[in-house]
């Protein structure tokens, strides 16, 4: 397994007073064993973002945000710029999350160029691919997860100084309690996998990409996973916000 990655996806769920206290619950639970073992993300929202950052600063604990926008800069009422964000000390970005897919509208060609404005800023995507319940049905998973992949990459040349993260993330699962099973985990990261070869060179495929999985992970199930092909960490929102259950997580990966 390459270096695990662990992601906290605090969503809409925590308000200021709350993200605060998770954070310094965190802050006490982390040591430095865990934290260079794994890479450890939290994704709070952004009004709590330099509040959290400023708690987990000599914590080990990296900062990302659920979203980004694809410009530096200018008239984009209500965006959060990747610039400003990189220079507040944001390392990653979760990008094509399902809940704005769904709600929000986003398409391919946005998650794509918010990629590029990601990396264009030194913030390391995180990007989210999966199929709905009613595609799963159609037997049309494999083909969604591959477009997926293929849209929000193709024309991006991803170098040896830059990093991406792409969570598989089955829509129909994310919150549901219950994960799905690891060989179907697995299936999906062989398809991610084989997108990114048939985009980068291989070396770039192999060192530069890790694949994750996300959807209902809970400290009873993580450990399914671990052995898995492709596999290098966790995207998790529900058990993130429980700082004891986050960390047991972290340390058994
Ligand atoms: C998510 O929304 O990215 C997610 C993985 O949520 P949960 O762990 O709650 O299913």
């Amino acid at each position: 397994m390459k270096k695990p990655i662990i992601i906290g996806n605090w969503k809409m769920k925590l308000d200021y007073r709350r993200s605060m206290a998770l954070a310094q619950e965190l802050a006490t639970l982390a040591n430095p064993v865990d934290t260079s073992d794994n890479d450890v993300v939290v994704c709070p929202s952004h009004s709590s973002f330099l509040l959290v950052s400023e708690i987990l600063k000599n914590s080990g604990v990296q900062m990302g945000v659920q979203d980004i926008f694809w410009e530096d800069n200018g008239a984009f009422t209500g965006c959060e710029s990747p610039k400003f964000l990189s220079e507040a000390g944001c390392k990653y970005a979760i990008i094509g999350h399902s809940e704005r897919r769904q709600n929000l509208g986003e398409t391919d060609a946005v998650v794509h160029r918010k990629i590029k404005g990601a990396l264009d800023n030194g913030i390391v995507p995180v990007l989210c691919v999966g199929e709905t319940l009613a595609e799963r049905q159609q037997g049309m998973a494999d083909n969604i997860i591959f477009t997926q992949v293929t849209k929000a990459l193709s024309g991006i040349d991803l170098v040896s100084s830059e990093e991406l993260i792409i969570a598989y993330e089955p829509v129909w699962v994310i919150g549901s309690g219950r994960p799905i099973d690891p060989e179907e985990a697995e299936r999906a990261f062989r398809i991610i996998y084989q997108a990114v070869v048939d985009l980068w060179p291989l070396t770039i495929a192999q060192t530069n990409v890790r694949i994750i999985y996300g959807g209902s992970i809970d400290a009873s199930d993580f450990r399914d996973f671990s052995a898995l092909d492709h596999f290098s960490g966790f995207l998790i929102g529900g058990a993130s916000l429980k700082g004891e259950e986050f960390w047991e997580i972290i340390k058994g990966i």
